[in-house]
């Protein structure tokens, strides 16, 4: 007997509504029909199997690639009240679990690849009743997909060996290539593919100039309360970054790259998905299966590889569906030494990476909306504005600098293409400085044509040439005409340059919108579940979100009966928190 699922919806999860996909992907689900979900980061991925898990009769066996991946999901399905168990190397209680699986208790098992492909497996499963087959990261299987797993290929056999049981794959990841694959790979009809959009409104971009980046990052840091993670692009970085940041002692920093000792890195990484508060400086790497909701800021402190690389890690922010922010610093020499090593790689690679660095210029120089710079990018015609990014919240001021940068590519040209551009400014606002005396340039035709305001618009203008490479350097930093030189030269095309903002806005920003950390009743709902999170071993998510927080704290509910009308609060939840909450709310009653 099937329940209605949006009982479950209510009692189970404590939400009021599916979001987005969810209702599609659930109804589709009920109705045992083969499914592909694709959604982004934070839409409620979980929730479209483990509702039908409890729903459904039977047990809903889920695929995952990473035990830690799986040991995040169980825990807050147990917490949820739902029957969940996982089989891994590092489980102690299989026999148990295999136990109850036999004797029908169990909602949710999961698995790893390559033990569902295992032939065991199979035979326990035909023990009992088999609810559905959800493969997570089904990307997995896809060779196109960025982290193919052999073993996901296998899982074939096993879903072929159920007909009556319905899969589920789901992804985050869209290409086209990719999804084709899956559908084939998994034998799911291209009909039963559901695609949620790529937006996350949640997020705010915001995209600076690198100009004393430590004071830029450590005024993000003193704005934002909540758990962060900055990229940087070294290991070295990462470190002393951390050290810089940390410094003043205001907030808790810790650095995570590959080259640590792995119990250090281990203990800072546990560290942070427990921690309400803390600075994560790390290499890309890090964020990669760890599935954190609560991470209020991204922050990269230089290029990104590719607009998905952007994508991707900038998605880290915000899971819980609360405000977060995406901050991205650039500096032209990120642009520079990224051309820089397209030399270094084989021919028929170069072509692509010169357009996802265009791509990234894109990004970093529109005076546009930056949400339509990366939807239009995933193939999505996104609206001119977003009201939630830098530009479409304060916009740019403009202006035509074609001809200033004609006189900077002369200036460049005229001098011999050697000079950085401390020298080359020096000719053209007509200074008189022992260098260019020395060289005799104030005897070129392009000394002294800048003045005033236009010779402002230079540095600008100079970093706006090396993203379009039309502005190159040669290898001990002297400017050089790029391949895009010409053009501007020849006045074929112009050059619109967004001006940076006047001075750096302090004070005001996006955290405003997100916890009232000044609150003391916030504060104390939050140092309640700090507690029963010590109690129970868990992140202080596991027991509720900020979100069930900050609504308790608005609309103070003093009855049980009132709590349960909080979102997220399922019924297993009330019984095992509701009292302690209750105490604390009565207290600021
Ligand atoms: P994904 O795996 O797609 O990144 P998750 O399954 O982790 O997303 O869900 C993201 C967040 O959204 C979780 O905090 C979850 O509790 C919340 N969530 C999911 N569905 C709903 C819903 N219908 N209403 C409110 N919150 C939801
Ligand atoms: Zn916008």
């Amino acid at each position: 007997m099937t329940r209605d699922p949006l009982d479950v919806l209510h009692e189970t999860f404590g939400f009021s509504a599916f979001r987005g996909v969810q209702e599609r992907v659930v109804t589709r689900v009920l109705a045992r029909q083969n499914t592909l979900a694709i959604m982004p980061t934070g839409a409620g991925k979980s929730l479209c199997y483990q509702l039908p898990a409890v729903a459904l009769d039977g047990c809903c066996v889920v695929i995952s690639p990473l035990i830690a991946l799986m040991h995040d999901q169980l825990r807050a399905a147990q917490a949820l009240g739902i029957r969940a168990a996982s089989l891994t190397s590092v489980d102690a209680d299989w026999q148990e679990t295999q136990d109850r699986f036999r004797a029908g208790e169990l909602d949710l098992l999961y698995v790893a690849p390559e033990r569902a492909s295992s032939e065991g497996f199979r035979s326990l499963l035909a023990r009992a009743p088999i609810a559905l087959f959800a493969i997570d990261e089904a990307h997995c299987v896809s060779e196109w997909g960025h982290d193919f797993r052999p073993d996901y290929r296998l899982l074939r056999p096993l879903l072929d060996s159920f007909p009556d049981c319905p899969r589920l794959a789901l992804t985050a990841t869209a290409d086209a290539h990719t999804r084709e694959d899956i559908l084939k790979q998994l034998g799911i009809a291209p009909d039963g593919m559901v695609i949620a959009g790529f937006d996350r409104p949640n997020i705010r971009y915001a995209v600076h100039p690198r100009d004393g980046l430590t004071r830029q990052i450590g005024d993000l840091v003193a704005a934002n309360p909540g758990p962060g993670i900055v990229y940087a692009q070294t290991r070295a970085g990462t470190e002393k970054l951390a050290e810089q940041l940390g410094r003043d002692g205001r907030r808790q920093v810790r650095a995570y790259h590959a080259g640590m000792p792995p119990e250090e890195r281990r203990a800072n990484q546990d560290a942070f998905i427990a921690s309400e508060d803390m600075v994560m400086v790390a290499t890309v790497a890090f964020g990669m299966g760890i599935d954190k909701p609560d991470v209020r800021f991204v922050v990269h402190a230089g290029l990104p590889k590719s607009i998905e690389g952007y994508y991707q890690e900038s998605g880290r922010a915000g899971r819980d569906g609360e405000p977060a922010e995406a901050h991205l610093f650039w500096g032209a020499e990120d642009f520079i030494r990224a051309r820089m090593r397209i030399g270094e790689i084989e021919a028929e690679r170069q072509a692509g990476e010169r357009a996802r660095i265009a791509a990234l210029g894109a990004l970093v120089e529109t005076g546009g909306c930056r949400r339509a710079v990366l939807l239009r990018h995933f193939g999505e015609s996104p609206p001119e504005t977003c009201g939630n990014c830098d530009n479409c919240l304060s916009p740019p001021e403009s202006v035509d600098a074609t001809q200033t940068a004609r006189k900077l590519l002369s200036a460049v040209y005229r001098t011999g293409q050697s000079f950085g551009l401390g020298h080359v400014e020096a000719v053209l606002r007509g200074q008189s400085t022992d260098k260019v005396q020395q060289r005799g340039h104030d005897r070129l035709s392009v000394f002294g044509i800048v003045d005033g305001e236009e010779a402002l618009l230079l540095k600008p203008v100079a970093r706006a040439l090396q993203v379009r490479d039309a502005l190159a350097t040669n290898e001990h930093g002297g400017l050089m005409l790029g391949p895009e030189a010409r053009a501007i030269l020849r006045d074929e095309v112009q050059l619109p340059l967004v001006l940076p903002p006047k001075r750096a806005r302090r004070g005001r920003r996006g955290g405003d919108a997100v916890n009232p950390v000044s609150n003391p009743l916030f504060e104390a709902l939050r140092a309640c579940r700090r507690d029963l999170a010590l109690e129970a071993g868990v992140p202080p998510y596991v027991i509720f979100h900020d979100s069930t927080l900050r609504e308790m704290t608005e609309r103070m509910p003093q009855s049980m009966e009132a709590l349960s009308r909080i979102s997220g609060i399922g019924t297993r939840k009330l019984e095992a928190y509701g009292e302690a909450f209750l105490r604390v709310l009565r207290e600021h009653g």
